[in-house]
Formats: structure tokens, sequence, C-alpha cells
């Protein structure tokens, strides 16, 4: 599960959350219950090891550029 990292904005602290990538964008309130709060755009640890390009889409083209013809 993603970790996110949140900064409340009424006491100015930081603090991480771990849940689903479909509640990545739902309210986090801090630890002190403030709910005035911002997600920050930070590394997200996902596990599986070092990034590896992927190619992107999933048709039958290679990926990047499409294939000339
Ligand atoms: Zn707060």
């Amino acid at each position: 599960m993603p970790r996110y990292d949140f900064r409340c904005r009424a006491c100015g602290s930081t603090f991480e959350l771990s849940r689903p990538m479909a509640e990545s964008g739902a309210p986090a309130p801090c630890p002190e219950g403030h709910e005035d709060t911002v997600r920050l755009l930070s590394t997200v640890a996902v596990t599986g090891g070092a990034a590896a390009p992927r190619p992107a889409g999933g048709g039958g083209c290679c990926g990047g550029g499409c294939c000339g013809g």
C-alpha cells in the first residue's frame, strides 16, 4: 500500500498515511485533528524494487514512438 505525505495548513505539521490509491485524494485530517491538509507530491514507496520503464498503453505496438509503417 503506498504511503502519502500530507501537510497540515492549520498547524504546519507533516505526517504520513498509508492508504489505497483509490483513496489517495480523500481528506486526511492531521494527527491534531485539523482537516485543512494538502497532499505532498513526494516519492511514493511502492514495493517491487527499482523502477523499470514500462511501455505505455498496451496495444500491439512497441512502446514509445510507434513503429514506422
Ligand atoms: Zn494540524
